[in-house]
């Protein structure tokens, strides 16, 4: 069975004696490679290779940085086919889906390119007679990157492209559920010019986060993944000096008004709610129902919506959803399921029953619609991740937006409605870091910034665009004064404001 590896220093490293562990075809339903698991030596040798890349990368000057990423972005347009099919062979997803993925990775390769603009600083001439100061953005060292299974391709390029135009060296943590993906668009990176050292991957589990949360060499950390592991990372992380971002799990809440347009708002919810079944941080798995007519009506809408839907093997043209990633995680998104329905909410649609007769050892999940749902529930309070929908009613738009801001996470929401006043006040004053209007996943383009509120996002700076920018660098902010010959001045004993 092939080992999928680590990438250090620009060569493929593997190390026979290492912890293994199997990487599934989740649409065969049988382990089809294992990815080796680092140990705390190699995370070491591969952050020894990004601290000897990094003097020659900090001086290389940004423009030939960015004229890598514009190599880079042309390879991953030339070879999308095969990344796609190595996404859809380890996570499940569509191929449609990894192609919408990539595309959206693509774009922050894109803002990657704009390195020499981003990294021009402010300058102001003549603060005080004769003096001039500037601030620049310099580069912090090694950086890691610790990413989660469901974006193998999209979340590594939030992260390295600008990091490394930024003039950093990196170590990149993949999951260890859908390594190959990310390997391949390493192996793309140093085809398209990056120098050795430059970007490491290290595959492994919590030895090789240890590792590198444990170096002193490594200057930052961003972290992408569930709540728990996103926070101990953060505190771990902060603890030993290190600037830390680190994003975590969500549970999204569509809030649908009695005014909207109910069948727009039905195939935004479907896509939502079951694209890649539900393995999304921006996913809608609650959907608000503003009266019981609203409730109603979307019960029944949905429920004929699923029954058009088509789940199958990612590969397989015209199927809209695959299976989930592994069998432990089917194992318990379909025990949310049956805790539901012991819970007392309405299993409008069952999905635990869906068999793929192409496909039949796969893990798939038939979409499940619950109605009456609860907030003292399991599944209306757990981050469940998978292709299950909860409609809750209420009486009011403001019940709808104490619910969500009652809600552990912060992620994303979205109002659906044709009231431009409601629309207002919705964004205005809830509690969530991305926000849509009729707009089901408010995923923010390359030069905006990602990030959620709550315990959706522990630290400062969201992921990628300008707050990206301000992560990667440190700012240096320089006054400098040339006195003329002849000008000399006493000893001045108090801020100079007033001269
Ligand atoms: P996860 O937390 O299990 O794993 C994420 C990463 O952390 C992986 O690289 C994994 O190897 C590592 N890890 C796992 N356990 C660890 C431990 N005990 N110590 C140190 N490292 C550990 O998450 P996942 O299942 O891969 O991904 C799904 C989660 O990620 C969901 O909660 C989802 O909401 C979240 N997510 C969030 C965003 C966002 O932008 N907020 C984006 C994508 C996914």
């Amino acid at each position: 069975m092939h080992t999928v590896g680590h990438f250090i220093n620009g060569q493929h490293v593997n190390d026979p004696n290492a912890r293994t562990q199997p990487v599934f075809d989740p649409a065969l339903g049988v382990a089809t490679r294992q990815v080796a698991l680092a140990s705390t030596a190699t995370v070491q040798s591969a952050i020894a290779a990004a601290e000897a890349a990094f003097p020659a990368w900090r001086e290389t000057p940004p423009s030939k940085r960015a004229r890598i990423m514009f190599r880079f972005k042309q390879l991953l347009e030339e070879r999308a086919e095969q990344l796609c099919a190595l996404i859809t062979a380890e996570h499940g997803k569509v191929l449609s889906d990894a192609l919408g993925e990539l595309q959206r990775g693509i774009e922050n390769v894109e803002f990657a390119c704009y390195a020499p603009e981003l990294l021009k600083g402010e300058h102001s001439k003549n603060v005080g007679p004769a003096i001039d100061s500037w601030s620049e953005f310099q580069p912090l060292g090694v950086v890691a990157g610790i990413t989660p299974f469901n974006f193998p391709a999209m979340v590594p390029l939030w992260m390295w492209p600008l990091a490394v135009v930024c003039g950093n060296t990196f170590v990149l943590k993949p999951s260890e559920k859908t390594p190959s993906s990310t390997l391949f668009l390493v192996e793309l990176a140093k085809e398209a010019g990056l120098p050795d050292g430059v970007l490491n991957i290290v595959n492994g589990d919590k030895e090789a986060v240890d590792a590198l949360i444990d170096s002193p060499v490594v200057q930052a950390i961003s972290f992408v993944g569930s709540t728990p592991i996103a926070e101990s990372i953060y505190t771990r992380g902060c603890a030993t000096g290190k600037r830390v971002q680190a994003l975590g799990g969500a549970k999204n809440h569509a809030v649908v008004m009695p005014d909207a347009d109910l069948d727009n708002a039905v195939s935004a919810l479907m896509g939502a709610a079951y694209g890649s079944c539900g393995e999304r941080c921006m996913a809608i798995p609650v959907v608000v129902a503003v009266g019981d007519a609203v409730g109603d009506a979307l019960a029944e809408r949905l429920a004929a919506a699923l029954k058009q839907m088509k789940v199958g093997p990612g590969t397989e043209p015209g199927n809209d959803m695959g299976p989930l990633v592994t069998p432990a995680h089917f194992e318990k998104v379909k025990g949310y399921v049956d805790a539901g329905v012991a819970e007392g909410a309405t299993l409008v649609v069952d999905g635990r029953q869906t068999r793929i007769a192409s496909a039949p050892e796969g893990f798939f999940l038939g979409g499940c619609l619950f109605d009456h749902v609860k907030p003292g529930m399991t599944i209306y309070r757990d981050e469940i991740f998978g292709p299950v929908l909860s409609i809750v009613r209420v009486g009011s738009l403001d019940e709808a937006m104490a619910l969500i801001d009652a809600h552990e996470y912060g992620n994303g929401t979205c109002l659906f409605t044709r009231d431009g006043e409601a629309a207002r006040y919705f964004t205005d004053r809830i509690k969530v870091g991305m926000v849509g209007v009729n707009v089901p996943l408010p995923v923010p383009v390359s030069f905006h910034s990602f990030g959620g509120w709550k315990r959706s996002l522990f630290g400062d700076l969201s992921a990628y665009g300008p707050d990206g920018v301000r992560f990667y660098t440190r700012r240096k902010t320089i006054t400098q004064r040339w006195p003329s010959s002849g000008v000399r001045e006493k000893a001045v004993f108090t801020f100079p404001s007033n001269q």
